[in-house]
């Protein structure tokens, strides 16, 4: 029997690096598939249906919801973002480790579901987060105030994620979510199939094998 991969959900606020960070990741551990979740924003400059996300219409994504198709979606700065089964649970099931970028609604949804290990990124400090929020020039100054706000209130719910990191230096980061996913591969309650085997081995039928 195969052990399950690790389901790995990263949280941050917007500006935190998150995206950065688990693109980095992904880069070092090839290994390690990347949910792509599905949303109703519009693509920005650069970005690829299929790669950054799918992009779909709200009456897309709303039928999507019915079929019962989303681990978990919510509804973030005005849009939806949601992560389709199908991204997740096969991957999953043969032992792949699958990485998830998503805001704190949707990490509160699966935490209360399924097994995984749930990081959040900080920013080091209230100043960077907001030089790096006006430094993307993709958000008009209304937005990156909304974005603030959206971002103190997710605080509040840190508390029930596993590891904290602070980005204050990419590689730091990045190295530090290597060592996080490398403990928890060997955490009890992800070797389920290697301590059911090592039962049977130590089973009181193999001992007597021995006294022969
Ligand atoms: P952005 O529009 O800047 O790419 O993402 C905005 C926020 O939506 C980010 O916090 C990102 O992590 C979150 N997000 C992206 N995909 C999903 C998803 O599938 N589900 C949820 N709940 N949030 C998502």
């Amino acid at each position: 029997m195969l052990n399950k991969g690790l389901l790995i959900v990263i949280s941050a606020p917007s500006g935190a690096g998150k995206s950065t960070i688990c693109g980095r990741y992904l880069k070092k551990h090839p290994d390690t598939s990347y949910s792509i979740s599905v949303t109703t924003r519009k693509p920005r400059k650069g970005e690829k249906e299929g790669k950054d996300y799918y992009f779909v219409s709200e009456k897309e994504f709303k039928s999507f919801i019915k079929k019962g198709d989303f681990l978990e979606y919510a509804r973030v700065f005005g849009e939806y973002y949601g992560t389709r089964r199908s991204s997740v649970e096969g991957k999953l099931n043969k032992g792949k480790n699958v990485l998830l970028d998503i805001d704190v609604k949707g990490a509160l949804q699966l935490m209360k579901k399924i097994n995984g290990v749930f990081i959040f990124v900080l920013p080091p400090s209230k100043k960077v987060l907001v030089s790096r929020l006006k430094e993307r020039k993709t958000d008009k100054k209304a937005e990156i105030l909304k974005r603030l706000r959206i971002a103190n209130k997710e605080l509040a719910y840190i508390n029930k994620y596993d590891y904290v990191i602070i980005n204050d230096k990419l590689s730091d980061a990045v190295s530090n979510i290597s060592l996080i996913i490398q403990a928890e591969k060997h955490s009890v309650i992800n070797n389920g199939a290697v301590i059911e085997k090592c039962v049977k081995l130590f089973s009181k039928t193999e001992a007597d094998k021995w006294k022969k």
